[in-house]
């Protein structure tokens, strides 16, 4: 699946529909996440799979900082990216290409944070504060829950 991060992150600033693989993926994946919880970030995620092979060659492999663990700092990511993505679509006036295009620069952006972050410190850093991967994990809980 690693292919997919560049056609989305490349490709995408040439077709903004292919914004909607992220849609479909985002999708697929919160309805995995009920079942299996973290099994996309282990298993089929394009951008762990990027994470894990590619950047982890470059990796200084430093310490992350201790507020990614921390719950409520993962949280404040997640309303943070969420609220920048819902305020970009609201500018978009319902265009559909537009609406592709804030998708493909949000995966585009966040690839680019992970690849600071996985260089500078662990290749996976960027999976310890990942919005859809703490949405996946407060969804895996839930069901284990219930
Ligand atoms: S935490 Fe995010 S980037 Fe990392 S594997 Fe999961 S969905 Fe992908």
């Amino acid at each position: 699946m690693i292919w997919l991060l560049p056609l989305i992150t490349i490709g995408g600033l040439f077709y903004p529909i292919l914004g909607y693989l992220v849609v479909a993926m985002m999708s697929f994946f919160i309805t995995l996440a009920y079942f299996k919880g973290r099994y996309w970030c282990w298993n089929l995620c394009p951008r762990g799979a990027f994470l894990d092979i590619i950047i982890s060659r470059l990796s200084l492999n430093r310490s992350l900082p201790r507020l990614f663990t921390k719950q409520w700092f993962r949280w404040l990511i997640f309303i943070f990216l969420m609220s920048f993505l819902i305020f970009r679509i609201s500018r978009t006036g319902g265009s559909l290409l537009a609406i592709g295009f804030v998708f493909v620069i949000m995966c585009t952006i966040t690839t680019i944070i992970s690849i600071l972050l996985g260089v500078s410190m662990k290749h996976r850093g960027w999976c310890m504060i990942c919005p859809m991967g703490t949405l996946q994990d407060k969804i895996g809980k839930i069901s284990k829950k219930r």
